[in-house]
């Protein structure tokens, strides 16, 4: 397992002449140490440095050629990685051999890298940040590399074969015993089990502050000796390196912290590998102890730097173990990103908890409420565990926690995230794949956070272009939270709403308003009705600045709108002087199947389109589409900025999201699955009596309850005892509509055909449990 030791010793002329011969140099020769290689610095003509290196035979033919190709892999992937470069000789030879008095000594000439080493200097916060990225790009640059010897070896400073050395134990002092089996038992009983499931490749194996150099402004300018290159757990690199840069009464948490947060600001690690490196770094400090007693055992002293090195071992093991062991996982959590593994307390608990710090009314949804921990696609989990299908949700319209949607977040915000007041690619490239998606009119965007802030932005636009100050909003409409756009969503508070510059407009309900399906000139009757409240607002004098309508109408109860309604409605207001927003929060992004955008469903243009809710997939991201002219006029009496609107994350989730919904497939996704949805739900009216109407576009479906076909006797509470009950069948949906006697079927635009066989078949069983 260990080989002899001591490094070649061979004269001097033997290497100058060998230099001459090979690589055509003379230079200045001045030894250096090395633990089992004989390496000089040399000095040639022109002042440049290298480094002589004669390798030691007994580490093998196939490891010594294994670390030349190494060498030239770091040099071809990552230029400006500092490690030594490998100079070919005359012939292009990487490893020409000197032959010696029976043996052959392959040599390598190697870039002399400027620097000291790090040695016990005591290192600032920035510089072992600094550090834990050069190990980062260090095992990124070595991650295509492939060879059999590193595989092949069983090196003693191998960390995960930490076991090998479990005899040397006995070498230790008496007192040091127990921890040090402790230290090996955990390690195999706990960590070589999970060292087996994670992202093994080629590593260093030994960055220690000897083989690390660093120049007087403690910038990093070399990692050398890759005499230890082995096939192992990515991570054993991190956790050897941390390790080996704990000093005794240093503050072993912040090393630790700042170079797992350096190494991840470049890769970031697994959840899984985080949870190792606490016991590599103690196992790896174990080691040195031991391959010291080891090394006793056969005789060889401790050399040069590394018995007063290794000595620190059994102490710092101690002083790590007085630091609470929660609070340092904890830290190489925070390092690393993940969010504290705090258990999941029981929903009792945590309902109580939000009363004592969100309100005594939780506004939430079913009884007793959902306590969601995961989501993944259409399934949400909850606390035990259990999955649930989300049929409610277009916040998540690409899935929940989409991977391309999530790395995009991960990564942009591990780049760069500010503002708009300076010059950032994301946001004019959303900006330019949002007006590519809208009419040829659409050429502005303003970016804010919400569907709320969109609608209110847009509104102060309309007032500002018309002059005028009156709104006309549907019936029973939501369109955000702003006490301006309050006034748009009479829904928040039915009985109360009064906004004397609003006027309603009754939803063209086809089941259940003043015109049916199937009657003729349905859009013009219910258009008409636009006509009084128009009117109204130029009597009373506030004009008409804008009509505010979510294509879907999805608080009306989702309705089924006769084609031509909604430009019969628009043609009125525009008459009138005002404008139409297209509330694009629920129906964009694919959601009525037909087209991108909610309005063109309709066939209308609008003069603004505000998003929200979906565009980021859950991650903030509003903004108002308008005409050139609108956003200009708007700017005049001064600019317009949201701090975190158009921020580079929230660009980057958006662009994410059109991403996914293109190159899935996802509008046509919603047409197709959702009509067959609606054929499965329309074909559970011949069972269920109380089911009145299935309609709806695309993934946004209605079915309204009724007591009786004929009466259409709204079945309130029959549909908010089904919502629960399809809670228990695994199934999440809600209630919708003035009369909340609508099952609101809206889920995630990647619901498939056996989605919806899924979902239908749990209707039916709740149905039938009503
Ligand atoms: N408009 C519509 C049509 C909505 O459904 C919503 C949210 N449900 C909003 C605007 C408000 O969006 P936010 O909650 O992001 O402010």
């Amino acid at each position: 397992m260990v080989k002899s030791l001591h490094p070649p010793r061979l004269p001097l002329e033997v290497l100058q002449d060998f230099l001459l011969d090979r690589y055509g140099l003379t230079a200045a020769w001045q030894p250096l140490e090395g633990e089992r290689d004989q390496n000089h610095r040399l000095t040639v003509e022109g002042g440049r440095s290298c480094v002589f290196k004669l390798c030691n035979p007994e580490e093998g033919d196939a490891i010594i050629a294994c670390q030349a190709l190494l060498l030239e892999h770091i040099a071809r992937s990552d230029v400006a990685l500092p490690v030594p470069r490998l100079i070919r000789d005359r012939n292009g030879e990487a490893l020409p051999v000197l032959p010696f008095d029976g043996l052959t000594y392959p040599v390598m000439l190697l870039s002399y890298l400027p620097g000291h080493v790090i040695g016990e200097a005591d290192l600032p916060p920035a510089a072992l940040r600094r550090l834990g990225e050069m190990l980062a790009r260090l095992g990124v640059a070595m991650r295509g590399f492939i060879h059999g010897a590193p595989a092949g070896r069983r090196l003693v400073w191998d960390t995960q074969h930490a076991g090998d050395l479990a005899d040397h134990v006995e070498g230790l002092l008496p007192e040091d015993r127990p921890l040090a089996r402790e230290v090996l038992s955990t390690h195999r009983v706990l960590t070589v089990p999970k060292l087996a499931k994670l992202r093994s490749q080629i590593i260093h194996g030994d960055i220690h502050p000897y083989n690390t150099l660093m120049s007087d402004d403690a910038t990093i300018t070399g990692l050398i000796d890759f005499g230890d290159v082995v096939h192992a757990p990515l991570v054993q690199d991190l956790s050897n390196a941390v390790s080996d840069f704990l000093f005794p009464g240093r503050d072993h948490a912040a090393t630790i912290y700042e170079m797992v947060r350096g190494y991840c600001r470049v890769a970031p690690l697994e959840e899984a590998e985080t949870e190792v490196i606490l016991d590599m770094i103690e196992v790896r400090l174990l080691m040195t102890a031991l391959v010291e007693s080891l090394k006793a055992s056969m005789g060889i002293s401790p050399q040069g730097y590394f018995g007063q090195f290794n000595s620190r071992a059994i102490p710092l093991i101690r002083e790590l173990r007085a630091i609470d062991r929660d609070g340092l996982h904890a830290t190489i959590r925070r390092a690393a990103a993940f969010p504290p593994a705090a258990a999941a307390a029981r929903s009792g608990d945590i309902l109580e908890r939000r009363r004592q710090v969100m309100g005594q009314k939780p506004y939430v949804f079913y009884d007793p409420p959902l306590h969601l921990v995961r989501g993944e696609g259409i399934w949400l989990f909850d606390e035990t565990g259990r999955r649930f299908m989300d049929c409610y949700n277009n916040v998540p319209c690409v899935g929940h926690c989409h991977p391309y949607v999530t790395e995009a977040i991960a990564r942009q915000a591990r780049k760069l995230n500010t503002n708009t007041r300076y010059l950032t690619d994301e946001s004019i490239i959303y900006a330019e794949r949002l007006i590519a998606l809208s009419h040829d009119s659409l050429g502005a965007v303003v970016f804010v956070n919400s569907g709320s802030e969109a609608n209110d932005l847009a509104w102060r636009m309309a007032k500002a272009w018309t002059g005028n100050r009156g709104g006309l909003a549907m019936e029973f409409a939501y369109h955000g939270v702003s006490e301006a756009i309050d006034a748009f969503s009479p829904s928040n508070a039915p009985a109360s709403w009064n906004a004397p510059h609003i006027r309603l407009l009754a939803p063209p309900d086809d089941y259940r308003g003043p015109y049916r399906r199937g009657e003729p000139g349905l859009a013009e009757a219910y258009a008409a009705m636009a006509d009084a409240p128009i009117a109204s607002l130029q009597e009373a004098g506030f004009g008409l600045a804008a009509f505010m309508t979510d294509s879907a109408f999805m608080t009306n109860g989702i309705l089924d709108v006769a084609p031509g309604y909604l430009q019969a409605v628009v043609d009125r207001v525009r008459a009138a002087g005002g404008l139409f927003i297209a509330d694009e929060v629920q129906s964009g992004f694919g959601r009525m199947g037909t087209h991108f955008w909610g309005h063109r469903h309709h066939g209308v243009v609008p003069d603004f389109i505000t998003i929200g809710k979906p565009a980021g997939n859950g991650y903030p991201v509003g903004a108002v589409i308008t005409r050139h002219e609108i956003l200009e006029n708007f700017l005049r009496n001064g600019p317009f900025f949201s701090t975190f609107g158009g921020g580079n994350v929230a660009c980057a989730a958006g662009i994410a999201v059109l991403d996914v919904v293109r190159d899935e497939g996802l509008v046509e996704n919603a047409r197709v699955t959702g009509d067959d949805f609606r054929d499965g739900l329309r074909g559970l009216m011949q069972r269920h009596g109380l089911i009145g109407d299935v309609r709806g576009v695309g993934l946004a479906t209605g079915v309204e309850l009724v007591r009786d076909r004929e009466s259409r006797e709204p079945a309130g509470r029959e549909t908010s005892r089904l919502v629960n009950l399809l809670r228990d069948e695994g199934v999440l949906m809600g209630s919708e509509g003035r009369l909340g006697n609508i099952v609101k079927i809206r889920p995630p635009l990647v619901f498939s055909r056996e989605n919806a066989d899924f979902a239908v078949a749990a209707i039916d069983r709740a149905l039938a449990r009503l």
